[in-house]
Protein backbone atom coordinates (compact mmCIF):
# COMPACT_ATOMS: atom_id res chain seq x y z
CA UNK A 1 0.00 0.00 0.00
CA UNK A 2 2.92 2.60 0.96
CA UNK A 3 5.71 2.10 -0.28
CA UNK A 4 9.58 2.83 1.46
CA UNK A 5 10.36 3.92 5.20
CA UNK A 6 9.62 6.52 7.38
CA UNK A 7 12.94 7.73 9.00
CA UNK A 8 12.97 9.89 12.28
CA UNK A 9 15.13 12.90 11.05
CA UNK A 10 16.47 13.67 14.58
CA UNK A 11 16.46 10.04 16.44
CA UNK A 12 16.97 7.95 13.62
CA UNK A 13 14.26 5.45 14.29
CA UNK A 14 12.33 3.86 11.70
CA UNK A 15 7.86 4.18 11.44
CA UNK A 16 6.10 1.71 9.68
CA UNK A 17 4.72 4.38 6.72
CA UNK A 18 1.42 2.35 7.03
CA UNK A 19 0.90 4.23 10.67
CA UNK A 20 -0.97 7.32 10.74
CA UNK A 21 1.46 8.92 12.64
CA UNK A 22 3.36 12.93 11.64
CA UNK A 23 5.81 12.75 13.68
CA UNK A 24 7.97 10.43 15.70
CA UNK A 25 7.49 9.65 19.62
CA UNK A 26 10.58 12.15 19.86
CA UNK A 27 9.03 14.78 18.52
CA UNK A 28 11.18 14.61 15.34
CA UNK A 29 10.19 15.32 11.38
CA UNK A 30 10.05 12.58 9.20
CA UNK A 31 11.64 11.73 5.97
CA UNK A 32 10.27 9.55 3.35
CA UNK A 33 13.47 6.36 2.14
CA UNK A 34 12.27 5.91 -0.98
CA UNK A 35 13.75 5.32 -4.37
CA UNK A 36 12.29 4.24 -7.27
CA UNK A 37 14.21 3.45 -10.23
CA UNK A 38 10.91 3.73 -12.95
CA UNK A 39 11.53 3.27 -16.95
CA UNK A 40 10.05 5.10 -19.46
CA UNK A 41 7.75 2.48 -20.31
CA UNK A 42 5.84 2.14 -16.72
CA UNK A 43 4.61 5.39 -17.96
CA UNK A 44 2.82 4.44 -21.32
CA UNK A 45 -1.05 4.44 -21.48
CA UNK A 46 -1.49 6.04 -17.71
CA UNK A 47 -3.87 9.20 -17.91
CA UNK A 48 -2.56 12.59 -18.12
CA UNK A 49 -2.57 13.54 -14.39
CA UNK A 50 0.40 13.49 -12.32
CA UNK A 51 -0.92 9.44 -11.49
CA UNK A 52 0.57 8.58 -14.41
CA UNK A 53 3.75 9.11 -12.47
CA UNK A 54 2.41 6.28 -10.06
CA UNK A 55 5.42 3.90 -10.75
CA UNK A 56 7.37 6.51 -9.32
CA UNK A 57 5.38 7.94 -5.99
CA UNK A 58 5.54 5.44 -2.65
CA UNK A 59 1.73 4.86 -3.31
CA UNK A 60 0.92 1.14 -4.76
CA UNK A 61 -2.53 0.42 -6.74
CA UNK A 62 -4.36 -0.13 -4.49
CA UNK A 63 -4.67 3.19 -2.98
CA UNK A 64 -7.41 5.11 -4.72
CA UNK A 65 -6.20 8.45 -6.06
CA UNK A 66 -7.56 11.80 -4.83
CA UNK A 67 -7.90 13.55 -7.69
CA UNK A 68 -9.16 16.47 -9.85
CA UNK A 69 -7.09 16.45 -12.93
CA UNK A 70 -3.88 18.04 -11.29
CA UNK A 71 -0.72 17.74 -13.09
CA UNK A 72 -0.59 18.07 -17.06
CA UNK A 73 0.25 21.70 -16.88
CA UNK A 74 1.25 23.10 -20.32
CA UNK A 75 5.04 24.19 -21.63
CA UNK A 76 4.94 27.22 -23.60
CA UNK A 77 7.78 29.05 -24.94
CA UNK A 78 7.71 32.30 -24.32
CA UNK A 79 9.59 35.68 -25.11
CA UNK A 80 10.34 37.50 -21.85
CA UNK A 81 10.11 41.22 -21.85
CA UNK A 82 13.77 41.79 -22.09
CA UNK A 83 13.87 39.33 -25.46
CA UNK A 84 15.17 36.22 -23.51
CA UNK A 85 13.52 33.24 -24.76
CA UNK A 86 12.15 30.72 -22.24
CA UNK A 87 9.81 28.03 -21.54
CA UNK A 88 7.05 28.84 -19.17
CA UNK A 89 5.39 25.80 -17.01
CA UNK A 90 1.75 26.96 -16.31
CA UNK A 91 1.42 25.13 -13.38
CA UNK A 92 -0.56 28.21 -11.93
CA UNK A 93 -2.91 26.09 -14.30
CA UNK A 94 -4.09 23.46 -11.04
CA UNK A 95 -7.67 22.74 -9.93
CA UNK A 96 -7.05 25.21 -7.03
CA UNK A 97 -5.03 27.41 -9.11
CA UNK A 98 -1.23 26.70 -7.97
CA UNK A 99 1.53 24.02 -8.53
CA UNK A 100 0.40 22.90 -4.21
CA UNK A 101 -2.11 20.81 -6.02
CA UNK A 102 0.67 17.99 -6.56
CA UNK A 103 1.70 18.11 -3.17
CA UNK A 104 -1.60 18.02 -1.70
CA UNK A 105 -3.61 15.24 -4.35
CA UNK A 106 -0.70 12.90 -2.83
CA UNK A 107 -0.83 13.37 0.69
CA UNK A 108 -4.51 13.44 1.41
CA UNK A 109 -4.52 10.13 -1.35
CA UNK A 110 -2.46 8.61 1.25
CA UNK A 111 -3.93 10.03 4.47
CA UNK A 112 -7.67 9.08 2.92
CA UNK A 113 -6.36 5.49 2.29
CA UNK A 114 -5.09 5.04 5.97
CA UNK A 115 -8.49 6.43 7.27
CA UNK A 116 -8.04 9.40 8.60
CA UNK A 117 -10.87 11.64 8.72
CA UNK A 118 -10.08 14.90 10.00
CA UNK A 119 -6.75 16.95 9.40
CA UNK A 120 -5.72 20.12 10.37
CA UNK A 121 -2.64 22.69 8.21
CA UNK A 122 -1.19 25.52 8.60
CA UNK A 123 -0.40 28.05 5.05
CA UNK A 124 -0.37 31.49 3.62
CA UNK A 125 -2.67 30.89 1.27
CA UNK A 126 -2.23 28.10 -1.81
CA UNK A 127 -1.27 25.23 0.26
CA UNK A 128 -4.45 25.28 2.22
CA UNK A 129 -6.71 26.10 -0.52
CA UNK A 130 -5.16 22.92 -2.31
CA UNK A 131 -5.47 21.01 1.02
CA UNK A 132 -9.13 22.39 1.78
CA UNK A 133 -10.22 21.22 -1.76
CA UNK A 134 -8.30 17.77 -2.00
CA UNK A 135 -10.26 17.18 1.56
CA UNK A 136 -13.57 18.13 0.21
CA UNK A 137 -12.86 15.60 -2.97
CA UNK A 138 -12.36 13.28 -0.30
CA UNK A 139 -14.57 13.97 1.72
CA UNK A 140 -12.07 14.57 5.09
CA UNK A 141 -12.94 17.65 7.46
CA UNK A 142 -10.40 19.76 7.37
CA UNK A 143 -9.22 23.35 9.75
CA UNK A 144 -6.20 25.46 7.90
CA UNK A 145 -4.59 27.72 10.50
CA UNK A 146 -3.70 31.18 8.63
CA UNK A 147 -1.85 34.59 9.07
CA UNK A 148 -4.82 36.98 9.61
CA UNK A 149 -2.84 38.81 6.58
CA UNK A 150 -3.49 36.38 4.26
CA UNK A 151 -4.39 37.55 1.49
CA UNK A 152 -8.42 37.67 1.30
CA UNK A 153 -9.05 35.90 -2.11
CA UNK A 154 -7.18 33.16 -0.53
CA UNK A 155 -9.21 32.98 2.57
CA UNK A 156 -12.20 32.90 0.68
CA UNK A 157 -11.47 30.28 -1.39
CA UNK A 158 -10.09 28.50 1.62
CA UNK A 159 -13.72 28.73 3.20
CA UNK A 160 -15.33 28.00 -0.19
CA UNK A 161 -14.44 24.57 -0.31
CA UNK A 162 -15.60 24.28 3.14
CA UNK A 163 -12.87 24.22 5.25
CA UNK A 164 -12.78 25.75 8.86
CA UNK A 165 -10.35 28.79 8.16
CA UNK A 166 -8.66 29.70 11.79
CA UNK A 167 -7.36 33.34 11.33
CA UNK A 168 -3.89 33.96 13.53
CA UNK A 169 -2.81 37.58 14.55
CA UNK A 170 0.91 37.97 13.90
CA UNK A 171 3.60 36.55 11.45
CA UNK A 172 3.34 33.28 9.41
CA UNK A 173 5.13 31.46 12.22
CA UNK A 174 2.59 32.49 15.02
CA UNK A 175 0.05 30.48 12.75
CA UNK A 176 2.26 27.44 12.68
CA UNK A 177 2.47 27.68 16.16
CA UNK A 178 -1.12 27.73 16.44
CA UNK A 179 -1.48 24.38 14.39
CA UNK A 180 1.30 22.08 16.25
CA UNK A 181 -1.17 23.16 19.63
CA UNK A 182 -4.28 21.82 17.46
CA UNK A 183 -2.37 18.70 16.37
CA UNK A 184 -1.82 17.43 19.46
CA UNK A 185 -5.89 15.77 18.99
CA UNK A 186 -5.75 15.69 14.89
CA UNK A 187 -3.57 14.76 12.03
CA UNK A 188 -1.36 17.39 11.34
CA UNK A 189 -1.18 17.05 7.18
CA UNK A 190 1.40 19.93 7.27
CA UNK A 191 2.85 20.59 3.61
CA UNK A 192 6.13 21.68 5.04
CA UNK A 193 6.72 18.64 7.06
CA UNK A 194 4.65 16.04 5.16
CA UNK A 195 7.60 13.82 3.08
CA UNK A 196 4.44 13.05 0.61
CA UNK A 197 3.61 16.44 -0.36
CA UNK A 198 7.24 16.68 -1.90
CA UNK A 199 6.46 13.52 -3.45
CA UNK A 200 3.93 15.22 -5.00
CA UNK A 201 5.50 18.05 -6.72
CA UNK A 202 8.86 16.02 -7.79
CA UNK A 203 6.05 15.35 -10.64
CA UNK A 204 7.11 18.44 -11.67
CA UNK A 205 10.32 17.51 -12.86
CA UNK A 206 8.82 13.89 -14.22
CA UNK A 207 6.47 16.18 -16.55
CA UNK A 208 8.89 18.75 -17.56
CA UNK A 209 11.64 15.83 -18.73
CA UNK A 210 9.37 13.84 -20.09
CA UNK A 211 7.61 17.33 -22.14
CA UNK A 212 10.97 17.63 -23.14
CA UNK A 213 11.43 14.36 -24.74
CA UNK A 214 13.39 12.75 -21.97
CA UNK A 215 15.67 15.20 -21.25
CA UNK A 216 16.63 17.09 -18.69
CA UNK A 217 16.17 21.47 -19.59
CA UNK A 218 19.54 22.84 -19.05
CA UNK A 219 18.10 25.18 -16.29
CA UNK A 220 14.77 25.31 -13.98
CA UNK A 221 14.04 28.21 -11.90
CA UNK A 222 11.31 28.54 -9.31
CA UNK A 223 10.26 30.25 -6.20
CA UNK A 224 11.09 29.58 -2.70
CA UNK A 225 9.89 29.90 0.82
CA UNK A 226 9.53 26.84 2.70
CA UNK A 227 11.06 25.01 -0.05
CA UNK A 228 7.97 22.95 -1.27
CA UNK A 229 9.16 23.19 -4.97
CA UNK A 230 12.45 23.51 -5.22
CA UNK A 231 13.29 20.22 -2.68
CA UNK A 232 10.34 18.59 -5.34
CA UNK A 233 12.52 19.30 -8.34
CA UNK A 234 15.44 18.24 -6.60
CA UNK A 235 14.40 14.78 -5.62
CA UNK A 236 11.98 14.25 -8.89
CA UNK A 237 15.65 15.10 -11.06
CA UNK A 238 17.71 13.15 -8.31
CA UNK A 239 15.87 9.71 -9.32
CA UNK A 240 15.92 10.40 -13.14
CA UNK A 241 19.11 10.99 -12.77
CA UNK A 242 19.56 7.80 -10.95
CA UNK A 243 17.34 6.04 -12.96
CA UNK A 244 19.04 6.95 -16.17
CA UNK A 245 16.36 8.53 -17.62
CA UNK A 246 18.27 12.20 -17.76
CA UNK A 247 21.99 12.19 -18.19
CA UNK A 248 22.76 15.74 -16.10
CA UNK A 249 20.63 17.22 -13.33
CA UNK A 250 19.81 20.78 -14.75
CA UNK A 251 20.87 24.14 -13.09
CA UNK A 252 18.14 24.93 -10.60
CA UNK A 253 17.30 28.64 -9.48
CA UNK A 254 15.59 29.04 -6.71
CA UNK A 255 14.34 32.75 -6.32
CA UNK A 256 13.58 34.44 -2.60
CA UNK A 257 12.35 38.17 -2.41
CA UNK A 258 14.97 40.47 -0.87
CA UNK A 259 12.23 41.55 1.69
CA UNK A 260 12.67 38.12 3.30
CA UNK A 261 15.32 36.07 1.86
CA UNK A 262 16.79 33.71 5.07
CA UNK A 263 17.79 31.04 2.29
CA UNK A 264 19.49 32.95 0.41
CA UNK A 265 21.65 34.85 2.58
CA UNK A 266 22.81 31.47 4.32
CA UNK A 267 23.03 30.42 0.86
CA UNK A 268 25.66 33.74 0.19
CA UNK A 269 27.10 33.58 3.41
CA UNK A 270 28.31 29.88 3.46
CA UNK A 271 25.82 29.18 6.48
CA UNK A 272 24.25 25.65 7.07
CA UNK A 273 20.94 27.32 8.70
CA UNK A 274 18.80 29.80 7.79
CA UNK A 275 20.07 33.03 8.41
CA UNK A 276 17.65 34.78 10.92
CA UNK A 277 15.96 38.25 9.49
CA UNK A 278 13.42 40.49 9.86
CA UNK A 279 11.21 40.10 6.98
CA UNK A 280 9.77 43.27 5.63
CA UNK A 281 6.43 43.92 3.73
CA UNK A 282 6.24 42.06 0.31
CA UNK A 283 4.37 41.45 -2.49
CA UNK A 284 5.17 37.70 -3.02
CA UNK A 285 2.78 36.90 -0.18
CA UNK A 286 3.59 32.78 -0.95
CA UNK A 287 6.97 32.95 0.07
CA UNK A 288 7.01 34.89 3.04
CA UNK A 289 8.81 32.80 5.16
CA UNK A 290 11.27 34.26 7.54
CA UNK A 291 11.86 30.78 9.45
CA UNK A 292 11.27 28.24 7.32
CA UNK A 293 11.33 24.96 9.03
CA UNK A 294 13.01 22.57 7.10
CA UNK A 295 16.07 25.33 5.97
CA UNK A 296 18.74 23.04 6.79
CA UNK A 297 17.69 20.42 4.84
CA UNK A 298 17.32 22.87 1.78
CA UNK A 299 20.54 24.10 1.91
CA UNK A 300 22.02 20.68 2.10
CA UNK A 301 20.22 19.79 -0.73
CA UNK A 302 20.29 23.00 -2.51
CA UNK A 303 24.37 22.66 -2.50
CA UNK A 304 24.41 18.86 -3.09
CA UNK A 305 22.57 19.29 -6.46
CA UNK A 306 24.93 22.42 -7.47
CA UNK A 307 21.34 24.32 -6.93
CA UNK A 308 21.84 28.07 -6.19
CA UNK A 309 19.48 30.61 -3.93
CA UNK A 310 19.36 34.13 -5.16
CA UNK A 311 17.01 36.63 -3.99
CA UNK A 312 15.44 39.92 -5.66
CA UNK A 313 14.00 43.46 -5.20
CA UNK A 314 10.56 44.30 -4.37
CA UNK A 315 10.63 46.44 -7.43
CA UNK A 316 11.85 43.59 -9.73
CA UNK A 317 9.20 41.78 -8.66
CA UNK A 318 6.43 43.96 -9.26
CA UNK A 319 7.69 44.61 -13.02
CA UNK A 320 8.61 41.49 -14.05
CA UNK A 321 4.74 40.97 -12.39
CA UNK A 322 3.51 43.71 -14.76
CA UNK A 323 5.50 42.90 -17.60
CA UNK A 324 4.19 39.48 -17.87
CA UNK A 325 0.97 40.18 -17.99
CA UNK A 326 0.86 42.53 -21.03
CA UNK A 327 2.35 39.86 -22.36
CA UNK A 328 -0.48 37.51 -21.78
CA UNK A 329 0.93 35.58 -18.61
CA UNK A 330 -1.39 36.69 -15.48
CA UNK A 331 0.14 35.00 -12.20
CA UNK A 332 0.19 36.04 -8.82
CA UNK A 333 2.73 38.08 -7.83
CA UNK A 334 4.80 35.42 -5.93
CA UNK A 335 4.77 33.31 -9.25
CA UNK A 336 7.07 36.67 -10.88
CA UNK A 337 9.41 36.49 -8.53
CA UNK A 338 11.25 34.01 -10.77
CA UNK A 339 10.43 35.50 -13.75
CA UNK A 340 11.91 39.03 -12.23
CA UNK A 341 14.96 36.76 -11.22
CA UNK A 342 15.62 35.40 -14.41
CA UNK A 343 14.99 38.77 -16.21
CA UNK A 344 17.86 39.97 -13.85
CA UNK A 345 20.39 37.36 -14.78
CA UNK A 346 20.00 37.46 -18.93
CA UNK A 347 19.51 34.66 -21.42
CA UNK A 348 20.92 31.69 -20.18
CA UNK A 349 22.74 29.10 -22.45
CA UNK A 350 20.53 25.74 -23.34
CA UNK A 351 16.67 25.46 -22.39
CA UNK A 352 15.52 27.67 -19.47
CA UNK A 353 12.31 26.44 -18.26
CA UNK A 354 10.52 28.93 -15.33
CA UNK A 355 7.84 26.98 -13.02
CA UNK A 356 5.48 29.68 -12.39
CA UNK A 357 3.58 28.14 -9.20
CA UNK A 358 0.37 30.79 -8.75
CA UNK A 359 -2.53 32.00 -10.77
CA UNK A 360 -3.23 35.95 -11.26
CA UNK A 361 -6.77 35.20 -9.97
CA UNK A 362 -5.80 34.83 -6.80
CA UNK A 363 -4.66 38.24 -6.19
CA UNK A 364 -7.16 40.25 -7.96
CA UNK A 365 -7.32 42.44 -4.82
CA UNK A 366 -4.30 43.82 -5.95
CA UNK A 367 -4.80 45.21 -9.64
CA UNK A 368 -1.65 44.20 -11.80
CA UNK A 369 -2.33 47.90 -13.60
CA UNK A 370 -3.96 51.23 -13.45
CA UNK A 371 -5.55 51.09 -16.44
CA UNK A 372 -8.79 50.90 -15.43
CA UNK A 373 -11.29 53.13 -16.66
CA UNK A 374 -14.60 53.38 -14.39
CA UNK A 375 -17.48 55.11 -17.05
CA UNK A 376 -20.60 56.76 -15.27
CA UNK A 377 -23.76 57.65 -16.83
C1 LIG B 1 3.90 27.92 -1.92
C2 LIG B 1 4.22 28.74 -3.09
C3 LIG B 1 5.53 28.91 -3.57
C4 LIG B 1 6.76 28.39 -2.91
O1 LIG B 1 6.70 27.16 -2.41
P1 LIG B 1 7.47 26.73 -1.11
O2 LIG B 1 7.13 25.34 -0.97
O3 LIG B 1 6.92 27.54 0.05
O4 LIG B 1 8.91 27.02 -1.30
C5 LIG B 1 5.72 29.61 -4.73
N1 LIG B 1 4.70 30.18 -5.38
C6 LIG B 1 3.43 30.07 -4.96
C7 LIG B 1 2.36 30.72 -5.75
C8 LIG B 1 3.16 29.35 -3.80
O5 LIG B 1 1.89 29.24 -3.39
ZN1 LIG C 1 12.62 10.31 16.62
Amino acid sequence: MVKGRLICRRCGGGLNPAAPRWRCECGGHLDLAFSPRPRREDFKGVSGTLWRYLPALPLSDEVEPVTLGEGGTPLVTMTAPGGARCLVKMDHLQPTGSFKDRGASVMISRLKHLGIREVVEDSSGNAGAAVAAYCARAAMKCTIYVPASAPRAKLAQISAYGAQVVKVEGPREAAAEAVLRAADNVYYAGHCVDPFFIQGTKTLAYELVEQLGWRAPRTVAGPLGNGTLILGLIQGFTELLEAGLISCMPRILAFQSRACNPLARAYREGKPEPVKIEPTASLADGIAAAAPLLGRRILEEVRRVGAEILDVKEDAIRNAWRRWAVLGLSVEPTAAVALAGMEEIGEQPGETVVVVTGHGLKRLDQPVSSSTVDVRR
